[in-house]
């Protein structure tokens, strides 16, 4: 919070919407409720209503802060990608023109922190990638590495994925972006509160938000007003939302014109190859993914696109459980008990995100079951194309070189079929683009059709590419909230 600016400064307000409750302490000391959202927005000049922007929401907080005349958050097009780093705290090896690798694209300045130290795993993959000529980096990854902004570095702990962090290193909205927003004192936040539906006019011209809080007598209902609205609920949300917010003057939902909404959802295939060593290479010891390399990601030969690939991610013991032993073990009795016991601390695991082919038939539709507001829940369907298993194969290939090159003496693999890959990461369902006819928004996730209605989170790409999402999805926010409030 040091670092924190905490002055009010001129310029346009935002209203964020957040479902979630619970924000972690940071958030928590300065957040804003209103218990009349309708009488602050008609005394406030409101820019948006933000939907979403909880834990851990990505996009919505670069558009909360993001203002013409900002004193604290102005990106100009070659500050882009190097400003969400620095304001959210992304830790890497710095890759200044001089120390510029075949893993990292160019950059202007070095990242705020120094890289995670390697660990035993990361040494004994090295060892592979040498032998087999691979070229690898340290993943910048939004921890800690050292004491930063009032937080401690990371312990290591390993329970990253799906728990708090007892350091609070990991970065997340809740400790960096969202204080600032609240800082600049134009910023409004209303947790526990559920988006039902963006509401028109009867011309269907978006005015704003329809939102349920819960009361002890029941949920409650409130209307925000709005200029505009900037819809950020995560990509099969959003797209719900859109559905939802059906009107006489929008029958089939808001930007389905060209039934473009919730169409084209994807995450990543992760072919994940295990391999065991007659050593410890730790597989619980956090935060996780410690080596990679990009040398995959695209110009395979006969295959499409590819894979960043990396020891990816930590494994705790239960999980481990669930998925990392070896196909010929049994699930139960003791042969399990003393796989588990044996070889825990000796199996690495390399995967990673194979670059999807897009489908239109993979997508978000209303379902016909409703959820405890009576709204109907998202219903998701397809699998993912031929070619995306194509490459998957390529890529558990490679992975499996690398584990055995390293020293692995036995590897074997997860399954790789054909299903829907939106278990995470997922994107594409309001793909921009630059005909209508077959997208939903334009460059900077306004819906086309609407002067007042953007899309700003994963939705927006028409791919994800060979690389976990979030810096993408920061770097649009980033971008594209810089011309919101220019337009707005
Ligand atoms: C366990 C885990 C680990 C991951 N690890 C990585 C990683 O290492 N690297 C990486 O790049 N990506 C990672 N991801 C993926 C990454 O977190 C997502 O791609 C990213 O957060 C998506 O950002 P978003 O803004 O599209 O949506 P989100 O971050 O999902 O934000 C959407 C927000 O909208 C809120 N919301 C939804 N509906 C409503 C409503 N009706 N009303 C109000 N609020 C609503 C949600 O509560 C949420 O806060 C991980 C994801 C998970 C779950
Ligand atoms: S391993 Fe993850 S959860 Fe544990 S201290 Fe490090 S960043 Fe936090």
């Amino acid at each position: 919070m040091g670092t924190i600016p905490g002055r009010s400064s001129p310029g346009i307000h935002a209203f964020a919407l957040a479902r979630r409750a619970g924000l972690t302490s940071c958030a928590r000391m300065s957040r804003t409720t209103t218990t009349s959202p309708r009488a602050w927005a008609a005394a406030h000049r409101c820019l948006a209503v933000l939907h979403g922007a909880s834990t851990p929401t990505t996009s919505a907080w670069p558009a909360a802060m993001a203002c013409p005349k900002a004193h604290l958050w102005w990106i100009g097009p070659s500050a882009m990608m190097t400003s969400p780093r620095s304001m959210i705290g992304w830790n890497g090896k710095s890759a200044l023109p001089a120390m510029r690798d075949a893993n990292s694209g160019p950059r202007t300045r070095g990242y705020p922190m120094p890289p995670l130290a390697p660990s035993l795993r990361t040494k004994v993959l090295a060892r592979g990638a040498q032998a087999l000529e691979f070229t690898t980096f340290t993943p910048p990854i939004l921890v800690n590495t050292v004491p930063r902004a009032g937080r401690d570095a990371c312990c290591h702990c390993g329970s990253c994925v799906g728990f708090p962090c007892p350091t609070d290193a990991k970065n997340g909205t809740q400790n960096t972006m969202i204080p600032r927003a609240l800082a600049t004192g134009r910023t409004t936040l209303i947790t526990g509160a559920h988006v039902t539906v963006i509401e028109q006019d009867d011309n269907g011209h978006v005015i704003g938000a329809r939102y349920l809080t819960d009361a002890e007598t029941g949920p409650r209902e409130h209307f925000a007003r709005a200029k505009a609205v900037v819809v950020c609920a995560g990509a099969i949300e959003t797209a719900r939302l859109l559905l939802l917010s059906a009107s006489s003057a929008h029958p089939d939902g808001l930007g389905n014109h060209s039934d473009q909404v919730g169409r084209h959802l994807q995450g990543h295939y992760y072919p994940a190859v295990f391999g065991l060593f007659d050593e410890d290479v730790h597989p619980s010891d956090g935060p996780g993914v410690s080596i990679a390399t990009t040398d995959f990601t695209h110009g395979n030969d006969g295959i499409i696109g590819g894979a960043m690939i990396a020891d990816d991610f930590v494994m705790l013991p239960t999980v481990f459980f669930h998925q990392a032993l070896p196909p010929d073990v049994r699930r139960w009795g003791s042969d399990a008990k003393d796989f588990m016991r044996a070889n825990f601390r000796r199996v690495a695991k390399i995967t990673g995100p194979v670059h999807e082919i897009p489908d239109p038939g993979c997508r978000v539709r209303l379902a016909d079951f409703t959820d405890r507001f009576d709204l109907r829940v998202a219903r998701l369907s397809g699998q993912v194309h031929v070619e995306t298993i194509r490459t998957a194969e390529f890529i558990s290939h490679r992975s499996a070189d690398w584990l055995a090159a390293s020293g692995a003496r036995h590897t074997w693999r997860s399954p790789i079929v054909r299903r829907l890959s939106a278990g995470q990461h997922q994107a594409g369902t309001c793909r921009m683009g630059t005909e209508p006819a077959s997208s939903v928004t334009d460059q900077y996730g306004r819906v086309w059709g609407h002067a007042n209605l953007f899309v700003c989170d994963g939705s927006l790409h028409p791919t994800n590419g060979a690389y976990n999402p979030v810096l993408t999805i920061m770097a649009m926010a980033a971008r594209n909230s810089q011309a919101i409030s220019q337009t707005i």
